[in-house]
């Protein structure tokens, strides 16, 4: 299995980039920002308390975002791997995902980050306002907020993979397609 993390700052494109490496890899793609965004539609108990920490820019507590991730992957034992896209977003997060894969005998191959400065982070996530209806991506200072949120708590994740020798860093400023090639190049180096 390819067990892959897309890493990188809110906005550095990990969505868009996902949506085409599953396309190409037939990998399942898990972003727990949209299994939130789900929940939250669907008016769900774990939708209302995700809502609390989402409009605020801030993460949502490990405990109910490790349950949801673990929920997902078990819902889904057929798969050739998995795309993880927004997870983990802390150290606990990454340390209870290791251990979750290996009790199934599998592990992260690569984590890749990309790599996008904070000023060009803002503007894409304000022009993602724009039409996105996400109420976080409308406010500059909950936009900081995040990024604050990503540099302190999440960063430090490439260097826990980095430890394995696991952590790959790509440039992530320029096209989409350009950005796919660098990516397809590196999971090609790596699987
Ligand atoms: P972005 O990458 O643009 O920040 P996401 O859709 O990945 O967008 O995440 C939106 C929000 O959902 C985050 O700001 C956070 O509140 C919450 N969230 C998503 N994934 C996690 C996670 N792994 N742990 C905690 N909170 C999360």
């Amino acid at each position: 299995m390819l067990n892959l993390i897309l890493f990188g700052p809110p906005g550095s494109g990990k969505g868009t980039q996902a949506a085409k490496l599953i396309e190409k890899y037939g990998l399942l793609h898990i972003s727990t920002g949209d299994l939130f965004r789900y929940e939250i539609e669907n008016g769900t108990p774990l939708g209302l308390k995700a809502e609390e920490f989402m409009s605020k820019g801030e993460l949502v507590p490990d405990e109910i975002t490790i349950g949801m991730l673990k929920n997902k992957v078990n819902d889904n034992p057929e798969v050739n791997g998995i795309i993880f896209d927004g997870f983990p977003r802390t150290l606990a997060q990454a340390e209870a995902l290791d251990r979750f894969l290996a009790e199934k005998c599998l592990s992260i191959t690569a984590l890749i980050a990309l790599d996008v400065p904070d000023e060009e982070i803002v503007q894409r996530i304000l022009s993602r306002g724009e039409t996105s209806g996400r109420s976080d991506d409308n406010d500059e200072s909950i936009i900081r907020n995040r990024i604050f949120v990503y540099n302190e708590e999440t960063a430090p994740i490439y260097n826990y993979y980095a430890e394995s020798g696991k952590s790959i860093m790509i440039e992530g400023v320029g096209s989409v397609d350009v950005i796919f090639n660098r990516l397809t190049a590196t999971i090609e180096s790596v699987c």
